[in-house]
């Protein structure tokens, strides 16, 4: 249960903040549908295999549900669940007439071939048709799901209400109606929110150093970013080990590396894995899995700044540990909302029929992170909380708003 705990941990301390009554509180807490089925899947040899496969749609208060869907072995309802509320918490920081909700199928699909995965992803659109729609509830890739995947998704849904209805799912191909910008979406709005705190703290950002946990889509574009902005990356890692670097690592040669080799440790000298936490750094960007800084591997981390860039990567334990030493965490519902941000722009695309630039995207992108990040930090310096229970205090705020509103709480 540690996920959605961990999300209850943090609703419950922002609820004391507003003095939110435990009905209010409760509201808050609870998924308001959990979606179930069993999805057969025939195989290439001929057999055909069945895969759990949830949708828990959390709350739609405050518009669609909105939120990804991952393939992976360790999904269950629990994650799915926690990962959902997140999703709710995330949109109403930023201010975008979202819900939130998620999905998942427990499933290794590196064990299958493109077709298997296609007919997984049909059976999925299947499976939950009848609850999905752009005004209903609107998924979009996660772990291991692809503009691919979408596009599976989007077709068996519109043969089945026969009718076109490329807004009722995000993060498409850009031949189908996707957005320019997606794809980097996560790390520029991250990096969007960072320039504002370092303005914010009249630091140059070349007077940092910085380590990335994880070289995936998020982490590599943010760890080329940062590369830019002229802060030297004396840690990179993925799953195979930590390239270490105090001179500075050449990220671009680094990530080449990698998609030569699949892996760090195939192309260059590393470290171990937990190296990356433990180098002296201004900067640590989680970048990879959740539960990274924990009670134990936060005492060796250096960094005065935290830029959550995976869900969930510190548990309340590290968290307040870090706050109490004075360091600052961006929190993942804000650091990575850029995401769902620019899903939103794709759905409003897909609407109304109009295509975006990609400077459009990413000046509207820029604008809605930093104006959320100064809202949060003005709550934080108001209440003297840490940004995360600001960014929750924001978001509650919003979403009982209109739960009242509805006469839901
Ligand atoms: P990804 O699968 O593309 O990349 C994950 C990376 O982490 C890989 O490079 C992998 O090698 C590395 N990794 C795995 N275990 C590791 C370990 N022990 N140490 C160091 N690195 C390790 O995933 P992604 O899309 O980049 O997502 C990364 C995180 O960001 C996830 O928590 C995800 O939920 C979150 N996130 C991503 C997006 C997005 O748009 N991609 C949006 C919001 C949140």
């Amino acid at each position: 249960m540690a996920a959605f705990e961990h999300f209850k941990e943090h609703v419950d301390s922002a609820a004391r903040l507003l003095g939110l009554s435990d009905t209010e509180r409760q509201a808050l807490e609870k998924p308001d549908r959990v979606l179930r089925a069993d999805l057969s899947v025939a195989l290439d040899d001929g057999n055909t295999e069945t895969f759990p496969a949830y949708r828990v749609q959390f709350n739609n208060a405050r518009g669609p549900y909105k939120g990804g869907i991952r393939f992976h072995p360790e999904a269950d309802e629990d994650e799915v669940s926690a990962l959902a509320a997140m999703m709710a918490v995330k949109c109403a920081v930023v201010g975008i007439p979202f819900g939130g909700a998620k999905g998942g199928v427990t499933v290794d699909p590196k064990k299958l071939s493109a077709g298997e995965r296609d007919r997984l992803a049909r059976a999925y659109a299947r499976a939950f048709a009848d609850h999905l729609g752009p005004d209903s509830d609107i998924p979009a890739p996660d772990v291991y799901t692809t503009s691919e995947t979408m596009a599976s998704m989007l077709d068996e849904y519109e043969r089945l209400i026969g009718k076109s209805a490329p807004a009722m799912i995000t993060g498409k191909p850009l031949s189908l109606g996707g957005s320019l910008g997606r794809d980097t979406a996560t790390a520029d709005g991250a990096i969007a929110v960072l320039e504002a705190l370092l303005e914010d703290e009249q630091l140059d950002a070349a007077s940092l150093s910085a380590a990335v946990q994880g070289a995936g889509n998020a982490g590599a574009h943010a760890a080329r970013r940062l590369a830019h902005m002229g802060m030297n990356i004396v840690a990179l890692s993925d799953s195979s080990g930590t390239l270490l670097s105090p001179e500075g690592i050449e990220v671009e040669a680094a990530l080449a590396g990698k998609q030569a080799h699949k892996e760090f440790a195939a192309w260059g000298e590393v470290a171990g894995v937990e190296k990356v936490m433990e180098t002296e750094a201004g900067l640590f960007v989680p970048a990879a899995l959740e539960e990274q800084l924990t009670k134990d591997t936060v005492e060796a981390l250096r960094a005065k700044y935290v830029l959550e860039i995976a869900n969930g990567p510190t548990t309340p334990e590290a968290d307040r540990a870090l706050f109490a030493r004075g360091a600052t965490v961006i929190p993942d519902v804000l650091a990575n909302a850029g995401g769902v941000t620019v899903s939103y722009f794709e759905w409003i695309q897909g609407r109304t029929g109009e295509r975006w630039e990609l400077n459009r995207v990413s000046a509207a992108l820029s604008r809605t992170m930093q104006s959320a990040y100064r809202e949060v930090a003005d709550i934080a310096r108001a209440r003297s909380v840490s940004l995360r229970d600001a960014a929750y205090v924001l978001a509650l705020g919003r979403l009982t708003d209109a739960m009242r509103a509805r006469g839901r709480c």
